[in-house]
């Protein structure tokens, strides 16, 4: 097994991994630990370049450490990417050798499921590295994360249609959700739930199928999402969805979903707030999912009630950014962004002088 450093400004680690036994290409990004370990999940995706999949895993480390710092989870930021198909490429052997990986960092980061990875495949790793969540109950651990990140999501598109729609009441509110996965599928129960009227699509037409029997929703075709006459976008796929080519197409009032990275820059929550339609930024409306995890790290151990209190939470969280960006002038990604930049001037701040 080969490791690397790939010196990268602004981070305080990332290392690739080679190990042509098992046939892991893996990276692992560790953005920031000033608030503390870095926790984040790994990824498995058919990237078409190195270049792609380094630059994916720092994004989403850097976006660990903003929602994090946000939800006040008191964990840093960071994430992993295995380079492979997730259909066709998983072994016991793959994920052993990434559990190496992830042990050989000695606790700097710690691991969870993710885009086409499973809670079995985290099994297959703790066998190699106990900084691993997200494991099954049985096993004292938190189990998967999506019900949560949905319920958060649930709660938060209800903060936005307060302030979009102006009734938190979701009867009859057009809602077009991207992907049908898992944070998805939980996502359309609740808005099911609450009468909401459903437009799905995912890239496996069985996938948007099953939602669309499940939960009487509508299919329409991938590409076909952004131009849906509707209330609300849920973008609970892959991220940079909003740019260029959707802005403009974009037929909603509120966009709120899952995904991270939804914008592909910063500019691009700039054009949703001068289109003046809402948007929940990502790292603080889907912050369900590390809140569950970080109860599992907490002294007295995993517990769903504690969590799904502090889950709820997003409502305010969300509400509050509205407020703010309201307030500064400003779109509401960028009031997300200072909101996490100040909590972490400020855990440097505590830091500094605790060496003082
Ligand atoms: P998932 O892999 O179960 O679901 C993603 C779905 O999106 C898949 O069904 C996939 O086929 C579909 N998809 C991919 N590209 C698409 C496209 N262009 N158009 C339509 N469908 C497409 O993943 P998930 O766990 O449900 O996570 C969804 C998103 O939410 C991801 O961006 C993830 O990073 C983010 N997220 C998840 C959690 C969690 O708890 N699982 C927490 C925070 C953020």
């Amino acid at each position: 097994m080969k490791i690397t450093d790939i010196p990268i400004d602004g981070y305080e680690r990332v290392v690739r991994c080679d190990d042509p036994g098992s046939g892991l290409k893996a990276i692992i990004s560790v953005h920031d630990t000033t608030l503390g370990p870095a926790l984040g999940g790994m990824r498995m995706w058919a990237y078409l370049s190195d270049q792609e999949a380094l630059t994916d895993v720092n994004r989403l480390s850097k976006g660990m450490t903003y929602k994090s710092a946000v939800a006040e989870t008191g964990l840093g930021g960071g994430k992993s990417v295995i380079v492979g198909n997730p259909k066709t490429d998983k072994s016991e052997k793959l994920f052993r050798a990434m559990g190496r990986f992830v042990a050989s960092l000695q606790g700097l980061y710690t691991t969870a499921e993710d885009v086409g990875t499973s809670v079995e495949d985290m099994v297959i790793v703790r066998q190699e590295s106990k900084h691993v969540t997200g494991l099954p109950r049985e096993m004292n651990s938190s189990g998967d994360p999506s019900p949560f990140t949905a319920l958060g999501v649930f709660l938060g598109i209800r903060a936005c249609a307060e302030a979009a729609l102006e009734t938190g009441d979701l009867k009859g509110v057009r809602i077009a959700v991207q992907g049908c996965g898992n944070v998805a599928r939980h996502l359309c129960r609740h808005l099911q739930e609450a009468g909401a009227t459903l437009i799905v699509t995912d890239i496996v037409p069985e996938k948007a199928r099953m939602v669309a029997e499940r939960h009487g929703a509508k299919v329409v075709a991938p590409d076909a999402i952004y131009d849906q006459e509707c209330e609300v976008y849920a973008p609970c796929a892959l991220g940079a969805t909003i740019n260029d080519d959707t802005v403009p197409r974009l037929r909603c009032k509120i966009v709120a979903g899952a995904a991270n990275n939804q914008c592909l820059t910063v500019e691009h929550g700039d054009r949703l707030k001068e289109r003046g339609i809402v948007y929940a930024p990502d790292f603080v409306i889907n912050a369900g999912g590390i809140i569950n995890v970080s109860v599992e790290l907490e002294k007295n151990g995993y517990n769903e009630d504690r969590a799904t209190a502090k889950v709820k939470n997003i409502y305010n969280a969300v509400r509050d950014i509205l407020e703010n960006a309201q307030q500064q002038n400003v779109s509401t990604n960028r009031a997300a962004i200072l909101l996490a930049e100040k909590k972490l001037e400020e855990g440097r701040k505590r830091k500094a002088a605790k060496i003082r």
